[in-house]
């Protein structure tokens, strides 16, 4: 199991958690009552396998944007982000293959590769270098067997997110080795920049978007996501998702379809309310002992590195005995060593609890 879910397993109830991935929010009331409509106007049976056609008509819509011709034979509805992405991995990766995947990452993108039978190869993401990629090592990184990128921006654990121009640096990248880019873009509109999202879709063919509405809905629970992907490529991975799940939650697609209409207000005040937490999170704990940390662009997680005498792990688990959960950061990789992550997607009264317990220990720990 990842670290995150071990931590969350192990924890009282009582504990301050800022340990999961899930904003605190509900999802929107007309989200909601789509949901109870749904299932009082008889929407309980299964449906189309790639999802209904309404809701992926209004997501090849949503990605107009990027590309004008995107189209709902590019959509497969999944059941979250998580389904789309380990369909995408058991639709490109073969054996032997190497996939490149970040260091510190998701914590699925690597077990993935292995479950595909492929190996995951560790790119760095180096607080010094803000957290990006850096393409002279993803060039050093590629063998013969290379055969797909996996990039996350805004990324979790770091925050970090990627310019227009590093977009396009990696898309040249993946051009001259012919690799596949599986863009995880499930915090596309959680950002605190002023500049518009870059996503990969649309900026060459060979490219999955993998997305979600678990965080931007707040309906983790709902279990909801889509990818995107050439037409042949989501033919293929509609079939791998058909033996896994026959088709997604029937009710929840037409909730979700509701929420293309009605969500942005509730999306947008969320998001500013995540960004008045992340400012007095990053500050205050800029003030515990022996602590630092970058200023996260977009997602809604700290990164904090730590100095003390003692282990990410070894931290987490202390922290927990006084009554906070946060994840160790190893569990995103060896580069999250000596790193915790902090989910600010809390209410603000919990983030205080959790400050005051990490100054306390920052205090012991001198
Ligand atoms: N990708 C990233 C980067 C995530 O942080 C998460 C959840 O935390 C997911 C994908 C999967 O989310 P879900 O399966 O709820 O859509």
């Amino acid at each position: 199991m990842s670290g995150i879910r071990k931590m969350f397993d192990a924890a009282p109830s009582d504990v301050v958690n800022l340990g999961l991935g899930e904003p605190d929010f509900d999802p929107p009331d007309s989200i909601k009552e789509a949901l109870l409509a749904a299932v009082r106007n008889g929407y309980n049976k299964y449906g189309p396998s790639a999802g209904i056609i309404p809701l992926r008509d209004a997501i090849a819509q949503r990605y107009e944007q990027y590309s004008d011709d995107t189209l709902r034979d590019n959509v497969l509805v999944t059941i979250g982000g998580s389904e789309a992405l380990m369909v995408t991995a058991l639709s490109i990766y073969n054996p032997g293959d190497e996939v490149l995947v970040p260091n510190p990452g998701f914590v699925l993108y690597a077990p993935h590769a292995r479950l595909a039978g492929a190996k995951p190869v560790f790119y760095s993401l180096r607080e010094e270098r803000d957290f990006l990629p850096n393409l002279t090592e993803l060039e050093s990184l590629v063998t013969a067997r290379t055969k797909a990128i996996v990039v996350n921006s805004p990324n979790n654990p770091t925050g970090a997110i990627f310019s227009a121009r590093l977009v396009d640096q990696i898309c040249d990248f993946a051009n001259d080795h012919d690799l596949t880019i599986v863009s995880d873009e499930v915090y596309d509109e959680i950002i605190y920049t002023d500049e518009p999202y870059s996503s990969f879709w649309g900026k060459r063919e060979n490219v999955v978007v993998v997305n979600s509405f678990s965080k931007v809905f707040a309906m983790t629970g709902w279990r909801l996501g889509y990818l995107l992907g050439p037409r042949n490529f989501v033919v293929e991975a509609n079939k791998i998702h058909y033996y896994m799940v026959a088709c997604p939650s029937t009710p929840a697609q037409v909730a979700a379809l509701r929420g293309f209409q009605s969500a942005a207000p509730h999306t947008k005040a969320m998001v500013q309310e995540f960004q008045k937490r992340r400012d007095y999170l990053i500050k205050a704990l800029r003030t515990v002992p022996g602590m630092t940390c970058v200023m996260p662009k977009g997602a809604f997680y700290a990164f904090p590195a730590f100095s003390w005498d003692l282990s990410d792990v070894e931290a987490a688990q202390e922290l927990l005995k006084r009554g906070l959960l946060c994840t160790p950061g190893s569990s995103f990789g060896t580069l999250g060593q000596r790193h915790l992550r902090l989910s600010y997607a809390a209410s603000r009264k919990n983030l205080e609890k959790a400050v005051a317990i990490l100054k306390a220990f920052g205090e012991e720990q001198r």
